[in-house]
């Protein structure tokens, strides 16, 4: 019987390795900082001074570059990406599937017989065609138009990467419909900047644009290639489909508190050299709480940016870790019964003045701006829970919200006990009209919040949505999905809130109430409508499932459901009325949504019963035929009589085996006749729903069996690298 080769062969690999230390250009960043990026360095190089100043404008204020000076713009955006060493550019862009995608053209250009030249013009840089047929579009093509178009996004620079010139862009139909997730981020962002602008003119005509923030914290895992290779199940699914928990998993925490392993120090020096030279300001590192996780984590941008860069980081990571000879798992919940990944998202608004609204103040003026912006996010969050659940919902994430350190799927606000206190003490200090103390009285209060509660110990790791200090964190976020989904989501129902908030207080003014009071009225009615959001508790417990439930809050377990709020007529007037996706572009995204739900659950209920019925169940055959060899040779050698007793043991386990292997092969067989039934429906949701109800369940029943194999069979014959192999070899 040859012993499982490729798992003794993996591990053999994988223990063997050393570190492979890449030295950085330099041991000062700041030399070579964003020097694969066509920043405004570059620009002020390689364009005329009327071209630098169309691109600059355009980044900042969104204005259109006419086609002359884009001519320019490519021109010398050519050549400075010939100065690195580019030969071809692409127009890099961020379909529905969840990653970039990129098509490459080279500048080369044959002309006339056997000369050639190079051209990039401005209608290059501008527009591109990809062939788009294959990307996600739930149907609009199909409506409107065969082909999409991907146009140049001058809010996010160029860059090269390796030989390619890298120009950010966002992919649209014909009919301007959007296919992809920058362009319904960027109109939410235009959305709350109207929006916010018109508020923050109450207290300071100087603002004049409010952008969004974004500062990501990436958490992930690492795989020695050799064992990825040797778990099948990982390599299409991106999670373990088997494994009997270890004997000593995270519970010790040693691993959070511990040193970075070397290997994995070499590899995250290497991705950070190269994502510091494409701009992205890449600062902590960290162990994460369980064994082979970490996280990366940038100093915030400018939302647009963060997310591109965000996206690109994933992408350097995949590719440097193959250098390494590491695979890096972006998905929710590789393990089960350990830690998931989380993409956290810190979110805020800052001025053209340069202020943070999330920021408290020292001044009660100031810090009525601060409520203001504080207040009716917490609102916005209350009236808009079920979009916010739905835009962090997919088959990955659903195994990690609720379980092992991760923010539930009900969605709460978590604001630490000092706000708490003073959003109470406000919503009864102002009764009706208020008199002159009480105002005084108010405004003192206000005046007294302090402008930094940073403060680690007032930080509640339980809630998915949570105040820090000086900017919002929605931590329900999954570790593979792109930054952007939540943020045109969360923007979104900012906007259409601070937008209410600015009608409400118009129509007190103009009534006659004193802007202040106005303002401090329609805040406290806020706070009361949108209490029974905020939670301070553990998010964790039983207690909060029932607390929330009294309070009427939602608590949507899995993805095919929580997507339902697409289909609301509330949900397509607010994201029609804020101009940020269409009812048809809603409509597209939740079947896109429903579908990739799908094609992930059919993936991982295949990889699971091939495994199950070629892996697994030959290794326990083979194992139970040595413990009938072994009873058939105690009967030789004891005789009938003795060997009974002797062998009672092999028997026991023998028949365990089988009991196990019987479980595993029907309940695979049952799996591949409910996916038969779920794959010949033809609804979307109702699809989505089979396979979540019908098919996912089997997974664990079968998991279930094939881990009390695991442990009844010989660790020599066992075919798939273990748990604590996986966890634990560096
Ligand atoms: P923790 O892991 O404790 O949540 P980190 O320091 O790892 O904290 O992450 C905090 C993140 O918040 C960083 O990415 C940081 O850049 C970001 N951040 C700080 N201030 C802002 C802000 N005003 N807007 C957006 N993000 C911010
Ligand atoms: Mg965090």
């Amino acid at each position: 019987m040859p012993a499982p080769r490729l798992r003794a062969k993996a591990l053999e690999d994988a223990l063997g390795r050393r570190p492979k230390h890449v030295e950085p250009p330099s041991s000062r960043i700041s030399e070579y900082y964003g020097s694969s990026v066509f920043n405004e360095e570059a620009m002020r190089m390689f364009l005329t001074e009327d071209a630098y100043l169309a691109v600059r404008q355009a980044m900042h204020q969104g204005t259109r570059i006419d086609r002359k000076l884009a001519d320019q713009v490519a021109s010398g955006m050519k050549e400075w990406a010939a100065s690195k060493g580019a030969t071809h550019y692409t127009h890099w862009f961020q379909p529905l599937t969840g990653s970039s995608a990129e098509k490459h053209d080279a500048f080369f250009e044959p002309i006339s017989g056997s000369r050639s030249i190079e051209r990039f013009d401005g209608t290059m840089l501008a527009q591109q065609e990809p062939d788009a047929s294959s990307f996600p579009s739930g149907g609009i093509r199909n409506t409107f138009e065969a082909r999409g178009y991907t146009a140049w996004d001058p809010g996010s620079p160029a860059f090269v990467i390796g030989r390619t010139l890298c120009i950010p862009t966002i992919f649209i139909s014909y009919t301007g419909e959007a296919l992809d997730y920058k362009m319904p981020l960027l109109r939410a962002i235009k959305a709350v900047d109207e929006a916010a602008t018109a508020v923050c003119q109450y207290f300071d005509k100087d603002v004049t644009k409010v952008t969004c923030t974004l500062g990501w914290e990436q958490e992930y895992f690492l795989i020695d290639e050799a064992l990825f290779y040797a778990r099948p199940d990982i390599m299409a699914a991106g999670r373990a489909l088997f494994g009997h928990t270890p004997a000593k998993g995270q519970q010790l925490e040693d691993h959070y508190f511990g040193s970075i392993p070397e290997r994995a120090q070499a590899f995250m020096r290497d991705f950070e050299t190269e994502s510091l030279k494409l701009g992205i300001p890449v600062k902590t590192r960290h162990n994460e709480v369980a064994p082979n996780q970490f996280e990366c984590a940038p100093v915030f941008e400018e939302l647009n940016l963060a997310v591109d860069h965000n996206m690109l980081l994933m992408d350097v990571m995949e590719k440097t870790a193959r250098k390494h000879d590491f695979r890096v798992l972006f998905h929710e919940k590789p393990y089960a019964g350990v830690n998931g990944s989380g993409k956290h998202n810190n979110w805020s608004l800052a001025t053209n003045t340069g202020k943070n609204l999330l920021r408290p103040a020292k001044t009660p003026k100031e810090n009525m701006l601060f409520l203001a912006f504080f207040v009716n996010t917490i609102k916005a969050i209350h009236s808009h829970a079920d979009v916010l659940r739905a835009c962090i919902a997919s088959a990955g994430n659903d195994h990690r919200l609720g379980a092992n350190e991760a923010p539930p799927a009900i969605i709460s606000v978590f604001i630490g006990e000092y706000l708490t206190n003073l959003l109470d003490g406000l919503e009864k200090n102002i009764k009706g009209a208020m008199s002159p103390a009480s105002k005084t009285e108010l405004k003192l209060d206000i005046g007294r919040i302090p402008s930094v509660m940073l403060d680690n110990t007032d930080r509640n790791r339980t809630s998915p949505f949570a105040f820090t200090g000086n900017k919002f964190e929605f931590r329900a976020v999954g570790s593979s999905a792109n930054c952007a989904a939540a943020m045109t989501v969360l923007n979104t129902i900012v906007a259409s809130q601070l937008r209410a908030f600015k009608k409400t207080v118009d129509a007190m003014i103009k009534k006659g109430t004193k802007k202040d009071e106005a303002i401090l009225r329609v805040i406290r009615d806020l706070i009361v409508e949108s209490k029974a959001i905020r939670f301070e508790g553990n998010g964790y417990g039983d207690e909060w499932k029932a607390e929330a439930k009294k309070r009427g809050l939602s608590n949507i377990a899995d993805t095919p459901r929580a997507l339902d709020v697409w289909e609301r007529a509330e949900t397509k007037k607010l994201f029609s009325e804020m101009g940020v996706l269409s009812e048809v572009e809603l409509e597209a995204r939740h079947e896109i949504e429903l579908h990739s739900y799908v094609l992930k659950l059919q993936i991982e209920s295949r990889v699971a019963g091939d495994l199950a019925v070629n892996h697994i169940i030959p290794a326990a055959i083979s194992y139970q035929n040595r413990l009938i060899e072994n009873v058939r040779g105690l009967k030789d050698v004891l005789g009938p009589e003795k060997a009974a007793k002797a062998a009672a043991t092999q028997i026991g386990m023998i028949e365990e085996i089988s009991e196990h292997l019987g479980r595993l092969k029907t309940l695979t067989d049952d799996m591949i006749e409910a996916r038969k039934k779920a794959n010949v429906i033809e609804d979307h949701r109702e699809q989505a729903i089979a396979y979540c109800d019908q098919v996912k369940p089997y997974l664990d029943k079968i998991r279930y069996h094939a881990n009390k194999l695991e442990i009844n069979v010989d660790d020599e014959l066992w075919p798939l690298p273990k748990l604590r192999e996986l966890l634990f070899t560096r």
